[in-house]
């Protein structure tokens, strides 16, 4: 295995921990609105452990990271194993493998919705190159990070190809893809050396090919609102800002609300990695997922240099999370 120069190395594990660093500052908010995160929270300003009545995240810690993070790591790990390609069968049964070790643990925070259905369609007998034909949820989108640090974005149909693979036996659709396109492509951009802006570019036009693969479904057009969403929020005040992402762009788990939450999240900090993961924590909604996206893209444009030592710590503490060596073995395919 060559080694990957360090700067490429720490942009990539600025992806993958910036990913994490979203979703563990998200954990508590998820699924409460926005005035229910300031009456409970304030505003959230690091690692808070869920409350006991979040009915998706009550019991984890303060740091403790969910399934946006465990998703990514399956593919990181398939990617690495199947040389790059990953076959769909072996996803839909590490994935049922995952959420029956979460059920064993107690865990409320399980498949999300696309995913639950084909998985379940696939358990009976459905072909899982089928399976997937419904899925539009953020599901593909909050995982996909490993294509984006493993892949150059350039020449778009060969990146596209690796995204739909990771898509396709859950979130074989237009809309699904487009998201989870929009995202890989950024952190690609990011961890290549990309400017945010470069970022930015790469998402819009990535999201608006990927919106050309899969079963077409009716939703909004991601690459239109992901450009649109920057410019919603550019000039606003941050607590006018995420009022202004709630009300009109959107945090519920629909693709095409929750990724163009994401970049607009991604405007309003200049893609400060921190400053990024907290406001999407504050979102409430799917913050989460919006934090996990948020982050791994600020992150790839930042490096692992640029996100506090200290919260890389709690993460790898709290969740015994060790993402150097899948990192570099993903590097080994650019
Ligand atoms: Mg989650």
């Amino acid at each position: 295995m060559t080694t990957a120069p360090p700067d490429l190395l720490d942009r990539a594990l600025g992806a993958f921990y910036g990913l994490a660093l979203g979703d563990a500052l998200g954990m508590p908010t998820q699924i409460m609105s926005r005035e229910d995160v300031v009456r409970v929270y304030g505003t959230v300003t690091g690692f808070e452990a869920s409350r006991s009545d979040n009915p998706v995240s009550a019991g984890m810690p303060a740091g403790a990271v969910t399934d946006d993070t465990d998703q990514a790591v399956i593919v990181a790990r398939l990617l690495v194993e199947g040389g790059g390609h990953i076959e769909p069968l072996r996803f839909a049964d590490e994935l049922l493998s995952w959420e029956r070790e979460m059920k064993d643990k107690g865990s409320f925070d399980l498949l999300g919705p696309s995913t639950k259905a084909a998985l379940d369609a696939v358990a009976g007998g459905t072909d899982p190159k089928e399976a997937g034909k419904n899925g539009t949820t953020n599901g593909a989108a909050m995982r996909v990070t490993p294509v984006g640090i493993a892949f150059a974005a350039d020449p778009l149909p060969d990146f596209l190809d690796r995204v739909v693979e990771s898509c396709q036996v859950t979130h074989d659709t237009n809309v699904g893809i487009a998201g989870a396109a929009a995202v890989a492509a950024a952190v690609s951009t990011g961890v290549a050396g990309g400017t945010l802006d470069e970022a930015f570019e790469a998402a819009i036009t990535a999201a608006e090919a990927g919106a050309r693969r899969g079963n077409w479904i009716a939703g909004a057009d991601i690459s239109a609102r992901i450009a649109w969403a920057r410019e919603l929020v550019a000039g606003l005040d941050e607590a006018t800002a995420l009022d202004r992402i709630v009300a009109l762009i959107g945090t519920s788990v629909a693709s095409q609300e929750s990724v163009p939450a994401a970049f607009a999240v991604l405007a309003l900090t200049g893609g400060d990695p921190w400053r990024s993961a907290l406001l999407a924590a504050n979102l409430g909604g799917d913050s989460d997922t919006i934090g996990a996206i948020a982050g791994a893209v600020a992150g790839s444009v930042h490096g692992l240099s640029g996100l506090p030592a200290d919260a890389v710590r709690t993460l790898r503490t709290v969740n015994s999370l060790e993402l150097a060596p899948l990192t570099a073995q993903l590097l080994t395919h650019r």
